[in-house]
């Protein structure tokens, strides 16, 4: 492990704005006059790969800004522009001290006529010649796909004189739109994450953490392991023994000599194999809450009054045997869950450096401002040579909603650097229509890089120039939304479904007004209008989980309701328009796909209003149409249905008569209540309940079908109907009264054919509800 160079920002730093040109200023150079240019690049003899890149990437984006055309190492005997750390570079940039700049610090400096764009090897000339091209030039990458870059036949640029080593050696943020993207991760200076793609030494290359994740398991695996070696594993007092886990995460018994030999014999082998990629290994724990449980653990444990007192002691026996072969190779383990708080008195050994990962933390402020866990870090600070940090910036259970964390980057990110962190890996929502996924990145991998710029001029930044003429709307929403998220005893965490704890519907209304602004103010640009139409799409999502009630909200207080009129035709479109910026996940391990059966059974298809229904307002009374029932589902109280397949029990069918043109069809023949409604959180109340039915037979039958309420915990049956059918009364559908109840979530409405062979079919159009009181009944 090399020392790690401090940051130095030993000039000026230009800032994020600071494309503006003094006007004659006697020191800058004009790169390009009215498309031509005097200038050319030079790169020296001796350049490494990254450093080609580099020199390749500025004439290209020269050529684009300017209209000119930059020679690559062509005679002459005008003004040079000096990619690289060559001998003449490092003559006309005399004062800078090219020792610390380490891997990747950069130079930008002017000398004479002549310009120096240069680092440390082997990223240090790429960054700084992005670095160039940004903050000087004014490219704008701002996702892997889009990007502005100005026209500019005239170039001038002001004196620069400025040196730049960035705090964090790994930089690491986990979004969708940098997967799998080197070149534009080598534009963000991201240069780590093997997981996400690697990037090409021509790009720079990746730093990497061997086993990087929970280490441990993938060394020591139960499939390898356990059946020879139980107690490497953990003890469980409840079951009396060691047990072997999950294979992918098993939890291991840290004090056990032998498994430590092991290891450490694993790790030395996995260092020399890697010797030419690395030599920080990660010999983290499971990601598992459970711990071992043996009498020698749990004293520890106790001793130490931390999990992870007995992961230090462990980890530290493994580094005094790696150190033995390989003095400058570094160990890693995650300070995550239970082993999250430092322990009492042991002390991570000279190499090994503990990876915080700040899971409990509140999303919505710095770690500064959480003292839980700014504790914590201080502490494992306090006791390391240097930190490592896992930073959260998601809602693991819903990517597709509003997350309001922008503005906790900068001083967390700062905090952090405060802390000797030198790595740092934020994982970020990891999907494309979610809450300003290319904002989110573009923020994250510039603060990364350093930390000292201002976070809300990279917003504004981004904002403007992404968004244009809607960007005062989306900055006044995403200000709106983050007061909202730190009001007082409010968390935003990693783990939320819904935003009914926050997002007060006096905020989404207002929210929804600034977003009308903004697509108003964008509906003649046909780029920018997109751009906003998929941004909006959490804020879409946040009505589509919340109709009904703030529906009724803005009933019972006489106020205007901004939501979709349609919430069924809404949903559609909502799928369809974030399929068609290329939807890919949903939440952590689910992909989009997935949730949309769901979201498609939420809000009825629309169809005819009820005769009851007719002069009642749409917040007095709800649809339940046949999208919404569960079909055949498993358990329920009676099973003798053996005799029809699954499938049969019930079935959507087209039916003209059929309030919405469909009804779920089932065959009389069978009992089994295979049409169900469950009654979520927002149809609790008392309700009048009406179950619209038919069936398909030619004699007159005393029982039609059978239908109920049924709530399997809180209750039990509920009520009970079973109409009798006479053809010569009545064709097609009726509608049947079950009562007025208080419907209580996970109540269940009921239908069951009455196991009558002679019945062709029992066709439900559908169920619908009426508040009690509600005028019409
Ligand atoms: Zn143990």
């Amino acid at each position: 492990m090399t020392s790690i160079p401090g940051c130095h920002l030993a000039c000026v730093c230009l800032g994020l704005m600071s494309i503006s040109i003094p006007p004659s200023d006697a020191a800058q150079l004009t790169l390009a006059e009215n498309g031509r240019t005097a200038y050319r690049i030079v790169v020296g003899d001796d350049a490494i790969e990254p450093e080609r890149t580099a020199a390749k990437e500025l004439k290209t984006w020269l050529e684009q800004v300017t209209g000119a055309t930059f020679m690559v190492n062509g005679a002459g005997a005008g003004p040079r522009i000096l990619v690289g750390p060559s001998a003449e570079a490092r003559r006309l940039a005399a004062d800078v001290d090219w020792d610390a700049l380490g891997k990747e610090g950069t130079v930008q400096k002017t000398a004479g006529r002549d310009l120096v764009l240069a680092g440390g090897r082997p990223r240090g000339t790429l960054y700084a010649v992005y670095s160039f091209l940004e903050d000087t030039v004014g490219c704008r990458w701002w996702n892997a796909t889009e990007s502005d870059i100005p026209k500019r036949p005239t170039l001038q640029v002001p004196a620069l004189d400025e040196t730049y080593v960035p705090p964090f050696r790994y930089r690491l943020t986990w979004n969708y739109e940098n997967h799998d993207k080197p070149r534009l991760r080598a534009r963000q200076k991201i240069n780590s994450g093997e997981q996400i793609g690697p990037i090409p030494e021509a790009y720079g290359g990746s730093e990497t953490i061997i086993n990087d994740g929970h280490g441990l398991g993938k060394m020591i695996t139960a499939e390898e392991y356990f059946e020879d070696h139980p107690e490497w594993f953990r003890y469980s007092r409840k079951e009396g023994r060691r047990v072997r886990g999950e294979d992918t995460h098993p939890v291991h018994c840290y004090t056990n000599e032998a498994l430590r030999r092991e290891t450490a014999r694993v790790v030395i082998g996995l260092l020399e194999e890697h010797a030419s990629r690395s030599n920080v290994i990660d010999v983290s724990l499971a990601d598992s809450g459970s711990m071992c449980e043996c009498d020698p653990c749990i004293a520890l444990r106790r001793r130490e009054s931390s999990e992870s007192g007995v992961l230090v002691h462990f980890v530290n026996g493994i580094a005094e045997e790696v150190e033995a072969h390989d003095p400058d190779a570094t160990l890693t383990f995650l300070a995550y869950w239970t082993s999250n708080k430092p322990p009492r008195f042991v002390r991570p050994r000279r190499n090994v450096v503990p990876r915080v990962a700040t899971m409990d933390k509140r999303h919505d402020r710095s770690v500064r401002d959480y003292k839980l866990q700014r504790r914590y870090i201080e502490k494992w600070s306090g006791i390391s040579r240097e930190l490592f940090i896992w930073d959260y910036a998601v809602n693991f259970h819903d990517y597709l909603l509003p997350h309001p964390n922008l503005s906790a980057f900068n001083d967390t990110l700062r905090f952090y650097e405060e802390q000797k962190v030198t790595s740092i890996f934020i994982q970020a929502p990891h999907d494309i229509v979610g809450d300003f996924p290319s904002l989110r990145m573009y923020l994250q991998t510039k603060l990364m890089w350093n930390p000292r710029l201002d976070g809300r001029a990279i917003i504004e930044q981004f904002m403007r120039g992404f968004y244009g003429a809607a960007a005062p709307y989306l900055l006044s929403y995403v200000d709106l939304l983050e007061k909202a998220a730190r009001r007082d005893g409010v968390l935003l965490s990693c783990y939320h479904r819904g935003t009914y704890h926050w997002f007060r519907p006096d905020d989404i209304d207002q929210a929804t007004l600034l977003w009308d602004q903004a697509a108003n103010a964008v509906r003649d640009d046909e780029v920018r209008d997109r751009r906003v139409r998929r941004a909006r799409l959490p804020m879409d999502m946040v009505w589509l989980n919340r109709h009904r009630m703030l529906k009724r909200r803005a009933h019972d207080r006489g106020q205007a309701f901004r939501g979709p009129e349609d919430p069924y035709r809404a949903t559609e479109q909502y799928i369809r328009t974030a399929q068609s910026f290329g939807a890919n996940s949903s939440s952590e391990g689910s992909g989009f796909e997935r949730v949309i059966p769901g979201l498609m059974s939420r809000y009825p298809r629309p169809g005819r209003v009820p005769r009851r229904c007719q002069d009642l307002h749409p917040a007095r009374w709800e649809d339940i149409q046949d999208n919404m029932f569960e079909l055949g589902f498993e358990g329920g109280w009676t099973q003798n249905f053996q005799h029809y397949p699954k499938a049969e029990l019930a079935r959507i069918v087209d039916d003209p008569s059929a309030s919405d043109g469909r009804a779920a069809r089932m065959p009389g023949g069978h009992r089994k209540e295979a049409i169900r409604y469950l009654v979520g959180r927002e149809m609790t109340g008392r309700w009048h309940v009406y179950v619209v039915g038919r069936i398909e037979a030619a004699e007159p039958k005393e029982m039609a079908f059978i239908a109920g309420i049924y709530h399997k915990e809180d209750i039990g049956e509920i009520a009970r109907i079973i109409p009798a059918h006479d053809p010569a009364r009545t064709k097609g559908y009726e509608t049947h009264y079950l009562g007025v109840h208080d419907l209580l979530r996970g109540a269940e409405i009921w239908v069951t054919p009455p196991e009558d062979e002679t019945i062709e079919a029992v066709c439900i159009d559908r169920m619908f509800l009426i508040h009690d009181g509600a005028e019409g009944r």
